[in-house]
């Protein structure tokens, strides 16, 4: 059967309409329909990428539900491509359907409080039990979504004893664990997205490593570049995300237009065309494989357009723009650019240029991985982890 005829089956078995949206999904995935890129049997058909977006337009004319891939981003973004290509057989059927259906919400323990952007520095530490179980212990920071998830993926050191790109490995961290303590963070929105996240005495399974012991960075690696398509290339049509809630306020407020807000309105328009079509360029090119460092221009070009049209935004609006007083803490699941007011466009914005590596390192990379300009000295680079000053 092709792949439209497999659409349709899914929708007559299970009419959206009279189909609980869950038990819908988990039947998607079933269908091989899930990702149709991904293999038979782990919600996907082989086929090519770009089959995706025929499937999504049909079902979304079905009023077939979504697995609402803003809340679950880091599951389906960054867990959900390491697992399936450094992942066990049995890891991957685990962990992949309840991720895609949202069952179970994902979050990356990543960052250290000494560990950001030079993240193979982190301090974490796992040891292994004469019983296969590991204990860890350590502290992470900036964790999003860690009070709502079930499962993280973590870095954590398992050899001190050598330079510090390979002595990390790659876990699957069970966040119910009791050794597992959440502390909200309140960023400059006011508001509490991410946390503190205090690993203590916490047990993993050896069958929840991701790849072989000590070679935790390399597979890290697939994680970020993902991370960077993930935060900066989604499909979009035309004038939509920023730059179509700044052209709304140019079409329908006329008294507030000047020249130079007209010509930096028209610069940002273009702009973002440029983006979103690099965009599709980069998901042309991940159809015929992973995401290289190339993804790391296309997120850096992201962060620097979302800030620039935030900031035009508020400057057209004024005073007005400025109303942003709803201090209460809340904490979101989503980020909601384009349904909340100016002022928290603008603030949020500025978390695009750190989050998913800063524009400083993304420059790095594009200078040294996709230009072939010489890499920074790194004088701790082969020096034992354990005798780099700290
Ligand atoms: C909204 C948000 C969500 C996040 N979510 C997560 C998450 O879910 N999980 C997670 O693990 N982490 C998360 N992070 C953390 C994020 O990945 C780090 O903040 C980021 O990697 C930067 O690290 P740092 O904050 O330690 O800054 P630092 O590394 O201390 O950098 C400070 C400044 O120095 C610059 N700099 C550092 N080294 C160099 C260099 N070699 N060359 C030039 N400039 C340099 C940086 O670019 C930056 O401007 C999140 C961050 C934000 C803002």
């Amino acid at each position: 059967m092709d792949l439209l005829g497999r659409v349709r089956a899914l929708l007559a078995d299970h009419p959206p309409a009279g189909t609980a949206p869950l038990d819908f999904l988990r039947a998607r995935f079933d269908a091989g329909l899930a990702w149709v890129h991904f293999p038979v049997g782990l919600g996907g058909l082989g086929l090519a990428r770009s089959e995706q977006a025929v499937l999504e337009a049909e079902l979304a004319a079905a009023g077939a539900p979504d697995n609402n891939p803003r809340r679950i981003g880091i599951g389906l973004g960054m867990a959900a491509p390491t697992i399936l290509r450094y992942g066990t057989e049995e890891q991957k059927a685990r962990f992949l359907r309840p991720l895609w259906t949202g069952e179970e919400v994902w979050c990356q323990l990543f960052s250290e409080p000494g560990a950001g952007s030079d993240l193979a520095a982190l301090a974490a530490r796992a040891v292994l039990g004469e019983d296969g179980v590991w204990t860890v212990d350590g502290q992470k920071v900036w964790t999003s979504t860690a009070h709502t998830a079930r499962w993280a993926i973590l870095l954590a050191r398992t050899d001190p004893a050598v330079p510090k790109h390979r002595g990390i490995t790659y876990f699957v961290c069970d966040m119910t664990d009791p050794g597992v303590e959440v502390r909200p963070l309140r960023q400059i929105t006011g508001e509490a997205e991410f946390n503190e996240v205090f690993l203590t005495g916490v047990r993993i399974p050896d069958a929840h490593r991701l790849g072989a012991v000590g070679e935790g960075w390399q597979v890290a690696q697939t994680t970020l570049n993902n991370e960077r398509v993930a935060i900066g290339g989604q499909a979009a049509p035309r004038e939509s995300g920023m730059i179509g809630v700044v052209a709304e306020v140019w079409r329908n407020r006329p008294e507030l237009r000047t020249p130079e807000l007209h010509q930096r309105l028209l610069k940002g328009w273009a702009d973002a065309e440029v983006v979103r079509l690099t965009g599709e360029r980069l998901r042309q090119q991940l159809a015929l494989g992973q995401p290289g460092p190339e993804g790391a221009a296309m997120k850096l070009a992201f962060a620097r357009l979302a800030q620039e049209l935030s900031s035009l935004e508020l400057e057209l609006l004024g005073e007005e723009g400025l109303h942003y007083d709803d201090w209460t803490m809340t904490r979101p699941e989503v980020v909601d650019f384009t349904g909340r007011e100016a002022g928290y466009r603008y603030l949020r914005a500025k978390g695009n240029s750190i989050e998913g590596g800063t524009s400083e390192i993304l420059r790095n990379i594009i200078a040294e991985r996709v230009l072939g300009l010489p890499a920074e000295p790194r004088a701790d680079k082969d020096l034992p982890w354990k005798d780099v000053p700290r």
